[in-house]
């Protein structure tokens, strides 16, 4: 296959994703997430271009992976509805191909504008994550500049519930000390059940020194608990893991927070995976149905 690729974590044993294939239809994303990672790799990562797509090539790629039933992520190192897409449309391209040769998609996003897309989802195999890492909205202002607020993507949430398409949202990651209050987090958690949300995922921070950088400059306040929660965690994989002991309390809480809600769970990359809702996975891809439609 020439444009789209299997996905890979990068070797890291902590994932636990079965496998799919993966595509971005854009380099870089607009949206600027403070933790974000991508900046650690792409050059220019919070300048977003459009990818210079052979839509030829892209549906000989398809067609490839319609013989495998695997399904695709769009994106998992941008947003595929970021506000180059209301320009560009290349994802509302991308999904009309997908949904023709009827590709199971997994689909995360920040953003409002894939309700846009809803004549087309509604006919897919899809499953749909919005990520929200606080309802606060001046924390999400600091933390997430240039996304839709929080209040938007609940809106998202219900729309597409309402349109019968399975929802995972993410609170990914949890940010210690600005987003990981339970109180904030059960009441979040009730609210996204209300919605519609199916599954829960959440994922404490793991930093990188660029986007800590930028999360401590946007809370300096927090310098210190952030030097004692990862300075006594492990470095995997490029990325410097909070203390174990931190992780491992605040994910059973919210675990257990959502099973009282009566939502499945999972965490990714935490290396707990024995909190996750057997049989459910990050992804969202036990939402799909199986097989192809
Ligand atoms: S929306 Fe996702 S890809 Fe875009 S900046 Fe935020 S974390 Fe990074």
């Amino acid at each position: 296959m020439r444009l789209i690729r299997e996905f890979d974590p990068w070797k890291n044993s902590l994932c636990k994703c079965p496998p799919k294939y993966t595509f971005n239809p854009y380099t870089g994303c607009k949206f600027g997430c403070r933790y974000c990672y991508i900046t650690s790799y792409i050059k220019d990562g919070f300048t977003p271009r459009i990818k210079d797509i052979d839509f030829y090539i892209l549906e000989s790629d398809i067609a490839k992976i319609a013989r495998s039933r695997l399904p695709i992520a769009l994106s998992l190192s941008t947003d595929a509805y970021q506000p180059l897409e209301s320009r560009y449309r290349l994802t509302r391209r991308i999904l009309k191909i997908l949904s023709r040769y009827r590709i199971p998609t997994l689909i995360t996003t920040k953003s409002t504008l894939l309700l846009r897309d809803l004549d087309i989802l509604r006919d897919m195999n899809v499953a749909v994550s919005i990520t929200i890492t606080t309802l606060d909205h001046d924390i999400a202002e600091k933390l997430e500049p240039y996304a839709p607020r929080p209040s938007a993507r609940l809106k998202a949430i219900k729309q597409l519930a309402e349109n019968s398409i399975p929802v995972v949202v993410r609170i990914d990651p949890i940010i210690p000390s600005i987003t990981d209050d339970l109180n904030d987090i059960g009441e979040a958690v009730k609210t996204f059940r209300d919605l519609g949300a199916r599954h829960i995922v959440a994922s404490i921070y793991k930093a990188k020194p660029d986007n800590l950088k930028r999360v401590i400059e946007a809370f300096p306040e927090f310098i210190e608990q952030y030097r004692k929660i990862y300075e006594k965690g492990k470095r995997i994989g490029g990325y410097r893991y909070p203390e174990l002991n931190y992780s491992l309390k605040l994910l059973s809480q919210v675990r257990d927070l959502v099973k009282s809600a009566g939502l499945t769970f999972n965490t990714c990359r935490d290396g707990l995976a024995h909190l996750d809702t057997p049989g459910c996975y990050c992804d969202g891809s036990h939402l799909l149905i199986k097989p192809n439609l």
